[in-house]
């Protein structure tokens, strides 16, 4: 998957100086700093106005509403993408395929585990939208709820019977500012197809990204001025479960390394030091790729085909911190909304979970857009992972470092347990 282009619609370059000024400093700023300024002036916004600032939370419902309608088609064009592409022989293939899906499961079941034993949406407590509320609502739609209404909630609903007009308005203009930059580029293929889609739809996800800061700012100014700090409290929480979950999965990488192959784990991890950092650092997967690959190559030294398959191949399809994340996330705005899953809802949760980590692109944020699919299939509102917008900046990264362990577990796993012989490297040096 490529990297996506820089989101700066060209018709910004004719915009007046000052105004460039101000979006070029705004563009150059780190997202999580964005982020952060956010939620400092929320808290501040929410403090002065009180439960006046319930408004303020408009514009984090608009993001989620479009991140909810891009999710599917996202996830498709995604997996339409990695199985075409996708190199995958023989007994290697379905070892490698084995051995994700395994992984995958594990990391859910430890998610839930941990979510299960901690409880962290037990130290604050949210409502859910009641009949009563949604009705009054109705009755008197003001502007901002009208402009909610016409975002599309599904990025094909607009197009079909009975379709509103503004919302294909909304993906028209979307689509037409992402494929400007592109129009001249020539589609020879299926394949070049596929992918001009999928980095359109890239293309618009951080552009809604870039908006974040903003609905960040909302939510917080809501949460504060309406209840003060009681969420934050269980945010904490959250943030200390998760890692916690993340942290277990970490232990369980290293035991199957250390039991399954030649890779010894204080090594590895030596080895590894610069992509899980830049992991880490840049919150995506997809772009610390080539450092993960050649680490494994270069530095801890596994044949060309464990690395290639494990941190290439099969990086596009595992997101096991993503998966956990997504199973944990759902449980927590669950216990704080006061219901707790089923076991055959929490069966649910594995089942789409796995669906939607599959289906994540290894970009920033990706998995806060297939989180709604998780949510849609346990009838939790999706509008309450806007209260996860405020914690995700930092999580996202952390969950993404362990994706790529993710990948480096396999790749170690499909090497063996013998290390390759200074004369097969030699051999693979004159083969490439
Ligand atoms: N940022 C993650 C990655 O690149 C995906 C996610 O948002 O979970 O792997």
């Amino acid at each position: 998957m490529e990297k996506p282009q820089d989101p700066i619609p060209s018709n910004l370059d004719d915009a007046a100086p000052s105004s460039r000024s101000l979006w070029a400093l705004w563009h150059q700023t780190p997202l999580y700093v964005r982020i952060v300024a956010g939620m400092i002036l929320g808290i501040g916004a929410g403090l002065a106005l009180g439960p006046r600032a319930v408004d303020l939370a408009i514009p984090g419902k608009l993001i989620l509403r479009v991140l909810g309608a891009l999710a599917p088609a996202l996830i498709l064009a995604a997996i339409i993408h990695a199985l075409m592409t996708a190199q995958i022989k023989g007994k290697t293939g379905a070892r490698l395929v084995g051995l994700l899906l395994l992984n995958t499961v594990v990391a859910i079941l430890i998610g839930l585990f941990v979510a299960n034993i901690l409880q962290p949406g037990q130290h604050s407590h949210l409502e859910l939208p009641t009949a009563a509320s949604t009705a009054s609502k109705a009755a008197a739609p003001d502007t901002l709820t009208q402009i909610l209404d016409n975002v599309p909630s599904s990025l094909l609903g607009p197009l079909g019977d009975g379709g509103k007009v503004i919302g294909v308005i909304f993906i028209a203009i979307a689509f037409g500012f992402a494929l400007r930059p592109v129009k001249d580029q020539p589609v020879r293929n299926v394949e070049d197809l596929v992918l001009l889609f999928l980095n359109a739809l890239i293309k618009i996800l951080s552009w809604v990204v870039e908006l974040v800061p903003l609905a960040v700012f909302g939510v917080v100014a809501n949460i504060v001025g309406t209840k003060g700090f009681a969420d934050f409290k269980a945010m904490g929480a959250f943030v200390i479960a998760v890692l916690l979950a993340l942290l277990l999965q970490g232990v369980w990488y290293l035991t199957r390394i250390t039991l399954g192959s030649w890779v010894r784990p204080l090594p590895l991890l030596r080895g590894m030091r610069d992509a899980l950092v830049m992991a880490f650092s840049t919150g995506s997967s997809t772009i610390t790729m080539p450092v993960t690959y050649s680490s494994l190559k270069n530095r801890v030294g596994l044949r060309d085909q464990s690395a290639s398959m494990g941190a290439l191949v099969g990086a596009n399809f595992n997101n096991d911190g993503t998966a956990l994340y997504e199973a944990m996330s759902a449980l927590f705005i669950s216990q704080m909304l006061g219901r707790q899953l089923t076991i055959g809802q929490q069966l649910m949760v594995v089942l789409t979970s796995v669906v939607a980590s599959v289906g994540a692109a290894g970009i920033p944020e990706a998995g806060l857009v297939t989180m709604t699919l998780v949510f849609h299939a346990v009838g939790l509102p999706p509008e309450y992972i806007a209260i996860l917008l405020t914690v995700d900046w930092f999580l996202d990264r952390s969950r993404t470092a362990l994706n790529v362990m993710g990948d480096i577990n396999v790749s170690c796993l499909l090497d063996g347990k013998v290390r390759q012989t200074p004369a097969e490297a030699d051999a693979e040096v004159v083969a490439i």
